[in-house]
């Protein structure tokens, strides 16, 4: 009952008290009850692996249940539980009906199941521990990768990130275009609306630029207001057009509770396969800056590097 509790308390089950409190409580009672009433032994063993049958099949059915999302470890815990979960079904049966397994005497059932017992709790109590791991490891990668105000990738994943997408783009001979994002006049954003109205406005900026991307293109905040989006696959116009979309989409939002809308500048960049991804960076980013300078709520295109010459300058 301890296993199932903690098991449930790993994955999350609220009211496993309301459940296992009671039906162990009854389940002792159930066992006290058939001794003191002088039941065979052979009926309090069935009772018994009963009760521990439920027990283990309410931990299979938590390791294994359709639709979670299962590790190999947790496979392999929930495998190992299912096949005690079978020689507990046997040593019921065996208990309440011995003729009917008559080669299963009661000796060399007891045998299996002490064995099985064994294997299940050095692979639990091992598996358990692991599991414990598995889980902190998968949290821990998410809180090193994700802006934890935003919910986009940060600084470092980012740029990871990118290095993955450009080395899949140039084995496939596909473009690769980058962005610099940065929203206007946010310092006076947070002087009017605080600092919580600015990071509710941070918040809606990501949730209307991850409306408008595609699922490969790969978008990280790298500091303060801003952004830098990488579009593997895409060319120089067509990263032109998904910025006017981006620039479109966030101009026409609006914060719920004052209505303020934001507006952001974007710098675009063709990134050439030899480039150092930093390099591109700067070049996106003077392109930031010319639109900074050109008036607010604007895309830049950056200078062509090599051979790319934008051709789509037209913003
Ligand atoms: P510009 O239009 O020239 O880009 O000016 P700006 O005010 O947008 O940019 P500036 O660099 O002058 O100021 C950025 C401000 O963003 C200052 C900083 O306090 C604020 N900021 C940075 N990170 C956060 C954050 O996580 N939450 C909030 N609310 N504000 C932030
Ligand atoms: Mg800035
Ligand atoms: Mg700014």
């Amino acid at each position: 009952a301890l296993e199932v509790a903690a098991y449930c308390t790993f994955f999350g089950f609220r009211n496993w008290k309301r459940v296992l409190y009671p039906a162990t409580g009854a389940a002792v009672l159930a066992y006290y009850a058939a001794r003191l009433g002088g039941a065979p032994a052979g009926d309090i063993r069935a009772l018994v692996s009963c009760i521990v049958l439920a027990l283990t099949g309410a931990m299979v059915w938590m390791l294994l249940r359709p639709g979670a999302p299962r590790s190999v470890l947790q496979r392999i815990i929930g495998i190992n539980d299912a096949i005690f979960f079978v020689v507990m079904s046997a040593r019921a049966y065996t208990g309440a009906m011995p003729e009917a397994l008559a080669m299963l005497t009661p000796h060399a059932m007891q045998s299996i199941s002490f064995i099985t017992g064994y294997i299940l709790m050095i692979v639990n109590g091992f598996g358990f521990v692991l599991l414990c791991k598995e889980k902190d490891d998968r949290e821990m990668a998410v809180l090193a990768t994700t802006d934890s105000l935003t919910g986009m990738v940060n600084r470092r994943a980012f740029f990871e990130r990118v290095a993955s997408a450009r080395a899949l783009a140039a084995r496939l001979r596909k473009p690769f275009a980058l962005m610099m994002l940065d929203n206007d006049h946010f310092k006076s954003l947070n002087d009017r609306f605080g600092h919580a109205g600015g990071d509710e406005a941070l918040c809606m900026f990501a949730q209307t630029s991850q409306g408008v991307l595609r699922d490969n293109d790969i978008m990280g905040r790298l500091g303060g207001e801003e952004f830098a989006l990488a579009l593997p696959g895409t060319d120089l116009a067509g990263a032109m057009q998904a910025a006017e979309r981006l620039r479109c989409a966030v101009e026409g939002a609006v914060l719920p509770g004052n209505g303020y809308s934001m507006t952001v500048i974007i710098g675009v960049v063709l990134v050439d396969p030899n480039e150092h991804i930093n390099a591109a960076l700067a070049r996106a980013d003077q392109a930031l800056y010319q639109a900074k300078s050109a008036g607010r709520n604007r895309i830049e295109c950056g200078e062509p590097q090599l051979q790319y010459a934008c051709s789509a300058c037209l913003f």
